[in-house]
């Protein structure tokens, strides 16, 4: 077995209450992925038929590190959960999480976990600590929110971070709430792809772990400090890390967001929203760094000011997390827009998934589709805070309302008829900022099949000088989007999900492809170039978009954005400027560069034998 990795993956068999390990694959297929997402989609693939869906028994849930998950590169915490996505039909599930679950599980000894099953009689979680693995009942803990539950495991076992972390689903998961997440630490979650859904569909509440902290067994520990202080000195130098870092984006109040014109206001279909986090810096804000991290973007705050003085949050540092549920439904007050957040990650809820859905219950009901009747006698407003507090709530508990909204945007306003005010991607709630203003990040989420996820691009946040961008590209411009598209999705695929890395570690940052190579050398002992990397990156989005095409997707799903993001923004640098009349092209150049067939967006079998996945051929092209 290679350096950088333990070695073994726990095996839990729900139905059966069965607990076992199982070796990681040989060295040549951990180099082929590295770890993460690769790893877990690659088992997927392996394991499940193309009918199985995210209700299924035989539908794993997959959590892996990676290589460089728990070492001393900064921001070392990425876990990966894979799985089916349960808000749409054909794409794998593909979320990730920081905090201090994932580098627990490695001190635990394990570098993933494969669930399969549910658990029959009676909710349960799992225990994981170096000496023992037990499933226990979660009968106690079924209906409480993710932070109770948290805390009522960490006291239960007298654990604290760092050596200890409970991930948790809330009542959204267990509901099978569209949007549903799986959380952890308080500040992190599995947030995308519904996750919560299917962990909830199987019954498992809750996983705790508890390792003691140990060096991970590296090949050359020498080499990789030295590399770990060279990367720790660039990590917050001109790169996307700067603007998230000691909980900057509450102190910002958003102006960054709002200068881009990536602000989203009432359901993306707003005038300019000003007003929106005046006031935010003037709270008590204090950053809460995950393990080892330099950055610190995430953050708990208390309200000093304003109709909910006192509340306490602790909200992850990017911004869409907030967007979803203040200016994405007209919430301008910065400590209303924390307890509707909090509200969401108690109850295990992306709140870009509610904010979206609760924007097309709005319009509906602007528009007379829906009445008092159908609302339990509420007037749905934009900007109406004990409104959307009463609405988060029905979502979470599928109540009236709730119940059609806890479907998501697109399945919701399918219903109501209103199918023009649904802001997704592929029938996934968007990562919430407003791509409109940004061309590029537009077309990567266009072209993803990964459902809801921020796509790479360097038209928005940031440059990527170490994949060939040493500049960001004009955002309303379609010209060189593919390419760039092309390049920082690979290299952040790699680098994040496979190697193991939080985004904020290596986005924009100076040398950074280098760096991850360079920290995989000294950890496996392989001798890992860039360009290895990178191809990584490569296979693994073909390998997604060969899972994706087996069940269903076709070029006409990429093309077909919802309505509302080819709507011409009102504000921004793309004001008065839709992308429809370059996307179809774009998305043909984007194939064409990525050696998927121009037309129908199969990916070549010269493509797949380049990537070693010759054996995914039959899958999607005829003998
Ligand atoms: S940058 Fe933020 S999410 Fe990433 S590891 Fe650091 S504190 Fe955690």
């Amino acid at each position: 077995m290679a350096k950088g990795y333990l070695g073994r993956v726990l095996n839990v068999d729900l139905s059966n209450r069965k607990i076992g390990a199982s070796e990681l694959p040989e060295e040549a297929v951990l180099r082929k992925f590295n770890g993460g997402y690769g790893l877990g989609l690659n088992y997927l693939m392996d394991q499940i038929k193309p009918g199985t869906g995210p209700f299924d028994r035989n539908c794993p849930l997959i959590f892996f590190t990676g290589p460089l998950t728990a070492t001393a590169a900064p921001a070392a915490t990425n876990l990966t959960a894979i799985s089916i996505n349960g808000d749409n039909e054909f794409t794998a599930a593909r979320s990730h999480t920081h905090g201090f679950f994932g580098v627990n599980l490695k001190w635990a000894g394990y570098d993933g976990i494969i669930l399969t099953g549910r658990c029959e009689e009676e909710p349960l979680y799992l225990l994981i600590t170096e000496d023992k693995v037990e499933l226990k009942s979660a009968k106690h803990l079924w209906g409480k929110d993710t932070y109770e539950t948290q805390d009522l495991l960490m006291n239960q076992y007298g654990l604290k971070k760092p050596g200890g972390s409970v991930l948790a689903i809330g009542p959204a998961g267990e509901n099978l709430v569209g949007g549903a997440m799986i959380c952890n630490d308080r500040n992190h979650s599995f947030s995308h792809s519904a996750m919560g859904m299917v962990m909830g569909w199987k019954r498992l509440k809750a996983m705790v772990v508890s390792g003691k902290s140990k060096p991970m067994p590296l090949a050359d520990p020498e080499k990789f400090k030295r590399i770990g202080e060279k990367w720790r000195s660039v990590v917050l130098d001109g790169s996307v890390a700067a603007v998230v870092a000691g909980g900057a984006i509450p102190k910002s109040e958003m102006q960054g967001l709002k200068d881009m014109g990536l602000l989203t206001h009432n359901n993306f279909s707003g005038e300019p929203f000003p007003e929106y986090a005046i006031g935010m810096s003037k709270n008590d804000i204090k950053p809460q760094p995950c393990w080892g991290c330099p950055i610190g973007c995430a953050y708990r705050i208390e309200i000093l000011h304003g109709p909910e003085k006192g509340l306490v949050a602790y909200p992850c540092g990017g911004a869409e997390n907030m967007e979803g549920v203040g200016s994405n439904i007209g919430i301008a007050d910065p400590g209303t827009n924390h307890a509707l957040l909090d509200m969401c990650d108690r109850y295990g809820m992306e709140s870009g998934h509610v904010g979206c859905s609760i924007g097309v219950a709005v319009e509906a009901y602007q528009r007379g589709i829906l009445t008092k009747k159908d609302t339990d006698g509420l007037e749905l407003e934009f900007g109406n805070a004990e409104t959307m507090k009463k609405l988060i709530r029905k979502i979470a508990y599928r109540e009236g309302l709730g119940d059609l909204l806890s479907k998501g945007p697109k399945r919701a306003a399918d219903i109501l008829g209103l199918p023009g005010s649904a802001v997704h991607i592929k029938g996934s709630s968007m990562n919430n900022h407003d791509w409109r203003s940004g061309w590029g990040t537009l077309l990567g989420q266009a072209v993803g099949t990964g459902s809801g996820w921020l796509s790479g691009g360097c038209d928005t946040f940031g440059n990527e000088p170490s994949v060939g961008y040493p500049e960001k590209l004009p955002p309303d411009d379609w010209r060189g989007q593919a390419a760039s598209i092309k390049a920082t999705s690979e290299y952040k695929i790699w680098a994040a999900d496979c190697a193991g890395m939080c985004w904020f570690g290596v986005w924009g940052v100076k040398g950074g492809a280098d760096l991850v190579a360079e920290a995989i050398s000294a950890a496996t002992g392989w001798d890992f170039s860039k360009q290895e990397g990178l191809k990584v990156g490569a296979r693994v989005i073909t390998m997604e978009r060969v899972f994706a095409l087996e069940r269903g997707l076709t070029p006409e799903d990429d093309y077909k954005l919802s309505e509302r993001l080819f709507e011409p923004p009102k504000y921004g640098p793309a004001k008065g400027k839709s992308i429809r009349p370059h996307l179809e092209g774009m998305i043909r150049e984007y194939y064409e560069l990525k050696g998927w067939d121009r037309k129908t967006g199969k990916p070549w079998r010269s493509t797949l034998d380049d990537l070693d996945l010759g054996h995914l051929s039959k899958k999607i092209w005829a003998e």
